[in-house]
């Protein structure tokens, strides 16, 4: 993952421009570290436990398709949150980031 100091203050939209060179493997190796990061948050949040869901990382993959009910998030508090100047929550509900990014405009 890209983390050098020139990166860390860009706005979301600018860190997934410089990020939009990045391989494959790249690509699917960030969302496996995003996932391990997440199961701390979106795993222990109250809209995802009980709910049967078992992905994660709704900020990069989108929607959950069984979490429907917004009983709190946790997104705040995730270092992902901070890495990629997320600035949205309810993930699982809402979209990823990238559309809310695009629903703005
Ligand atoms: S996006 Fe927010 S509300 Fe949804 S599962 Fe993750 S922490 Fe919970
Ligand atoms: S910001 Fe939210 S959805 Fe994204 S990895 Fe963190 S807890 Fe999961």
């Amino acid at each position: 993952m890209i983390d050098d100091e020139s990166f860390k203050d860009k706005p979301y939209e600018e860190k997934i421009k410089i990020m939009s060179g990045m391989t494959e493997k790249e690509i699917s190796d960030g969302l496996e570290q995003i996932k391990f990061i997440c199961k701390d948050y979106c795993g222990k949040c109250p809209s995802y436990q009980g709910t049967g869901e078992t992905d994660l990382a709704f900020c990069s993959i989108g929607k959950s398709t069984l979490i429907k009910e917004k009983k709190g998030c946790l997104c705040k508090e995730c270092p992902v949150y901070k890495m990629m100047s997320l600035r949205w929550d309810y993930y699982c509900t809402e979209g990823n980031a990238m559309e809310l990014s695009n629903a703005e405009k």
